[in-house]
């Protein structure tokens, strides 16, 4: 029958025409458009088996099923062993071009560091701690009697006005501490004199952004209470504190000067690293630089904490941290902290 013949010279001619192309395959994707084409749902050997159902002779029917079926695993086979030796030639030509050459240097990875005012706090803390100061924390958000009442600051005193204290919206008397004196308060409600402590950390307030001025900085406080403490040992602490701090012997001054929290008070100026007095740009050519302030515990502040204080001297002392940091390390705009420029943060 001339169709049956025609029917398996078209599978023949299917076949043939299927194996020559598969000779001119070289990569894995154009073997499997191949695949497609000749034993996918839609190829023209599919098309062929549909017509197998118009023979009308059974056994001719079943002798094209059988080379059909016999041609089919041909390509199926012929698709495998092409799969296998073409992955074989990716991964050849991979290593080629991708080989590992062991003799270059290896990538250099940056490693982490701390930010220059943790190495300052850090540098503080372990002056004072090497005094006999303990380290204490408190929280960032605060009251307004640990930042203003129980320091002795009337209700009245400009510092408490929104315009230079970040208040919340929690309560009306919640708000972020603008002075790390509070951490002073807090150590003695919980511990009975006496008491030596440090206390370093954030400080916020309502500042305009300049290059003196950010509306975040550090603050140190350092607190003393004891039988019989003095301004004598108070000057001495602030001295030893400022030669180390600065590795040399600095002279220091102390100007009377008013605090709400402590009476008598003083302003500490210490003589310019830069100039030793002379007068430079650094110190605004006054050859002294103003670092921190301090005084003697104000007996209202000790009262306010409760009767085991009571009979008790102190003295305490506060300084900014980015001001030391800027003379410690000659920096001229507190605002290089803050940015976090890596070309700044790396020099440290
Ligand atoms: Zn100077």
């Amino acid at each position: 029958m001339v169709f049956n013949e025609n029917f398996e010279i078209e599978l023949n001619n299917i076949k043939n025409e299927a194996l020559t192309k598969l000779t001119d395959i070289n990569k894995i994707d154009l073997l499997e458009i191949w695949k497609q084409e000749y034993l996918g749902r839609k190829s023209k050997f599919n098309d062929l088996l549909k017509l197998l159902g118009k023979i009308d002779s059974i056994e001719q029917k079943k002798s094209i099923g059988e080379l059909a079926n016999t041609i089919k695993e041909t390509l199926n086979q012929s698709y495998e062993n092409y799969q296998q030796s073409l992955s074989e030639l990716e991964i050849t030509k991979q290593i080629e071009t991708e080989s590992i050459d062991i003799t270059l240097p290896g990538l250099n990875r940056k490693s982490g560091h701390y930010h220059p005012l943790s190495l300052i706090c850090q540098r503080i803390g372990n002056i004072f701690q090497g005094m006999g100061f303990n380290q204490v924390f408190g929280p960032e958000i605060e009251t307004n009697y640990y930042n203003f009442d129980a320091l002795n600051i009337d209700f009245d005193h400009p510092a408490r006005d929104e315009q230079d204290t970040f208040y919340t919206n929690v309560a009306p008397h919640v708000l972020l501490r603008s002075q790390t004196s509070t951490v002073q308060i807090r150590a003695m409600e919980k511990t009975n004199p006496p008491l030596k402590i440090i206390s370093i950390g954030r400080v916020y307030r309502n500042e305009e952004i300049n290059a003196r001025k950010y509306p975040i900085f550090h603050q140190v406080e350092g607190l003393y209470v004891n039988k019989n403490v003095n301004f004598g040992q108070l000057k001495w602490t602030l001295q030893k504190f400022i030669n180390l701090f600065f590795e040399r012997d600095l002279k220091t001054r102390f100007r009377p000067d008013f605090f709400p929290f402590t009476e008598p008070s003083a302003e500490v100026d210490c003589e310019c690293p830069f100039c030793e007095t002379q007068g430079c740009k650094t110190c605004g050519y006054k050859g002294w630089l103003e670092i921190l302030g301090c005084g003697m515990v104000h007996p209202n502040v000790l009262k306010n904490i409760g009767p085991n204080y009571e009979n008790y001297e102190g003295f305490a002392f506060g300084m900014g941290v980015e001001r030391l940091a800027m003379i410690k390390f000659g920096i001229n705009d507190i605002r290089y902290f803050y940015n976090n420029d890596i070309r700044f943060i790396e020099q440290f």
